[in-house]
């Protein structure tokens, strides 16, 4: 019996430790962020916004890659999810996430669930996230996930993202996550008037350029580039 409570007691103290060494690693994460950030966007916005960082900050990354590549969850990198895929950038998902000026109201477009992780984030600043994702396990996988860490308001679903979410359309702002040849026309045809889209554009061997581009109210286009960026491809026709 005795036995038994020190083996429940260790059991959750392992479990408690566990759990603050992740914390730590989450905070030590952000910090590293925002250093980041400064030195490489001390011409431009600077900081990034401090609600995007709180959510990096609560957001369980380790939950969303696979036994072997935890312990290097909280490192400022992106991490293989399977498939041939990656877990973007920490970095990169914060930009992106600040990028589209998130309201609480918005109601958000997703291309490249991968993980689920950027839908995690985006998550926890916006009304609803409507994410599509090409390969099917990765959709299985991202589903069940943002279950079980109880997100309600994301919606995934396995399809081409080029043709974006027509149903759910317009949207306040979309992220792609992964790299396009052109901007998909569907894409700003579903975004809505004053909005903003964030996306990779550029060869598959060659480094992209990070595109912000926004939707005037009078349907005009602006697009500004805001650094290199490398991610996998947007496949077509699979
Ligand atoms: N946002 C993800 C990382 C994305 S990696 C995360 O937070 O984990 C890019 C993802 O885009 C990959 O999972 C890839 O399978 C997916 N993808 C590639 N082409 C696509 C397409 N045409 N439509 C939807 N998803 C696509």
């Amino acid at each position: 019996m005795r036995n038994t409570i020190y083996f429940v007691l260790l059991l959750a103290f392992t479990f408690n430790a566990e759990a603050a060494d992740y914390a730590k690693a989450r905070a030590d994460m952000v910090e590293e962020i925002n250093s980041f950030a400064e030195l490489v966007r001390e011409d431009s916005e600077g900081r990034l916004s401090p609600k995007v960082m709180r959510a990096m900050g609560t957001v369980k990354r380790h939950e969303f890659v696979s036994g072997a590549h935890k312990p290097y969850a909280y490192a400022n990198r992106p991490l293989p999810i399977g498939y041939g895929q990656t877990i973007s950038q920490p970095y990169i998902v914060a930009l992106m996430t600040d990028l589209i000026k998130t309201k609480r109201d918005f109601v958000v477009l997703e291309i490249g669930t991968g993980s689920g992780y950027q839908a995690a984030i985006l998550a926890k600043l916006v009304k609803h996230v409507y994410t599509i994702e090409i390969i099917e396990g990765l959709t299985n996988e991202a589903t069940d996930r943002l279950k079980r860490l109880g997100y309600k308001n994301v919606t995934a679903k396995l399809g081409d993202g080029y043709y974006g979410w027509e149903e759910h359309a317009p949207f306040d702002a979309i992220v792609v996550t992964a790299s396009a040849t052109h901007v998909p026309p569907p894409l700003v045809q579903q975004l809505k008037p004053g909005g903003l889209m964030v996306i990779p554009v550029g060869g598959r061997f060659m480094t992209q350029q990070l595109l912000l581009i926004e939707k005037t109210r009078n349907n005009e286009l602006i697009t500004r580039q805001m650094g290199a960026v490398r991610f996998v491809p947007l496949t077509r026709g699979r």
